[in-house]
């Protein structure tokens, strides 16, 4: 008998009849002869909601204890209505908290990391023949005895450190379009399904933004083997596989395989440093203490002949107001002129692995862009990675444009299925 973690996303939960439809679909499963292990989100767009009642009774609440219990609770509900309509077909389950499925993590509230997952009472569970289902995006700390989320997103990491631990054939991650696709189908209509990608290729799109597989969870699969397949809830057509290539195993690879946005980032430049050793050093520093996470960095001398420079870079919009505290308090330490905050940036990612043995890949995506008059304002790549940043504003475009000059489009429109795309 083979083990299955299946994971469904808010918008395969969002209402009752969506519960319904999918407890048929995890009791089909069952049948089939599978032990059945379904990991879920909260529904519909509930996370984001506590969050706005949250912020309704504390303006800018920072991350912490009472927001993770508020933001746990919406798992809770889905999973005990999931159990509730699987009974009701005559199947036996079981749900459980993250704590009591064993899902143990370090005590960063809001972003917790998995240290150890001991699902044993999923396995007894399975063990009397029932289907197990576990809140997603939810841990517990062990020192503090508190409950903690796993960032936004973070039930797909639920589902991969479950399948691991309980050794699964595959991790299935059920959602609201066919699969991964070459962009966000709601942007670019002729977005294509892909059907295999590495995981290698899927990090890079999920750090770009494509916000179709968390990250972490990515990461996490390539780390433990895990093979994940995303696929819809709404049909049974196939989805697309995330492999783990063996090393030396030839694997298909596209120039590009996909192309990605995020409107995550803010821009902060440093204006007229001092051009002389040691000033980036000092103003990474003072911004690392304050825990921002640094993306893309360039340094531009100045052309008037005054030894200044520009340094500018682009972090997450919520440590912005903290890094840019933080050079202000060092103004005259640091000895630049000025700060500015550009909230208005957009970021556009192609990614490929085809990149590394191809020629020519800036040199399209930059005429691509100049072709549809969008200024680039910072460039940066990876090996197989091109990040350009431009106007908030025309990043819907720039990835169409991109999407089809890498001749990525497909012949008919993708179909997204459910869900507000919030
Ligand atoms: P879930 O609630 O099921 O976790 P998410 O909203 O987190 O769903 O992720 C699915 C959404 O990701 C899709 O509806 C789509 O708009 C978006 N998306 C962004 N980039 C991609 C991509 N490359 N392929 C597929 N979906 C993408
Ligand atoms: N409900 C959480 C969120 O919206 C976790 C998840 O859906 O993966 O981020
Ligand atoms: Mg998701």
């Amino acid at each position: 008998m083979s083990l299955i973690v299946q994971k469904f996303g808010g918008s395969s939960v969002a209402d009752a009849e969506s519960i319904k439809r999918i407890a048929s679909r995890i009791v089909e499963t069952r049948a089939a002869g599978h032990e059945v292990v379904v990991v879920v989100s909260a529904m519909g767009d509930m996370t984001d909601e506590l969050l706005d009642l949250a912020e309704q009774v504390v303006p800018s609440v920072p991350s912490g204890r009472e927001l993770d219990m508020l933001l746990t609770a919406g798992e809770r509900i889905s999973m005990a209505l999931l159990a509730l309509a699987i009974k009701n077909l005559g199947v036996e389950a079981r749900s459980y908290t993250g704590s009591q499925a064993g899902m143990m993590t370090d005590a960063q509230h809001g972003s917790a990391r998995i240290v150890d997952v001991t699902p044993g009472r999923v396995r007894e569970a399975l063990d009397i023949g029932a289907v197990a289902i576990v809140a997603g995006f939810q841990g517990f700390n062990r020192l503090t005895g508190d409950i903690t989320t796993l960032g936004r997103g973070g039930s797909d990491t639920t589902a991969v450190a479950l399948a691991a631990a309980l050794d699964a054939e595959v991790c299935e991650i059920y959602t609201d379009v066919d699969g991964v696709f070459t962009a966000d189908p709601r942007v670019v209509p002729k977005a294509r399904k892909i059907d295999r990608i590495t995981s290698e290729e899927m990090l890079e799109l999920a750090a770009a933004g494509a916000k179709v597989l968390y990250i972490r969870a990515v990461e996490y699969a390539r780390r433990h083997g895990v093979t994940l397949h995303v696929r819809s809830s709404f049909n049974h057509n196939e989805g697309t596989l995330v492999v783990n290539p063996k090393e030396g195993e030839i694997v298909e690879e596209p120039i590009i395989t996909g192309v990605a946005a995020d409107l995550s980032e803010d821009k902060i430049t440093v204006v007229g440093v001092p051009d002389v050793p040691g000033k980036a050093a000092q103003i990474f520093t003072i911004v690392a203490q304050t825990n921002a996470n640094i993306d893309m960095i360039v340094q531009n001398v100045s052309t008037t002949l005054n030894g200044l420079a520009d340094i500018s870079f682009t972090l997450p919009k919520s440590d912005a107001p903290g890094a840019l505290a933080a050079l202000n308090s060092q103004k005259e330490a640091i000895g630049f002129e000025s700060l500015q905050h550009d909230d208005k940036i957009g970021k556009l990612a192609v990614v490929g692995a085809g990149m590394r043995t191809n020629a020519g890949v800036s040199a399209r995506l930059f005429t691509a862009l100049y072709e549809a008059g969008i200024n680039i304002e910072m460039i940066s790549t990876s090996e197989i990675r091109i990040s350009v940043v431009t106007r908030a504003e025309t990043i819907n475009e720039a990835l169409r444009v991109v999407h089809t000059a890498f001749g990525l489009d497909a012949d008919t429109d993708a179909v997204v299925h459910g869900g507000t795309g919030r």
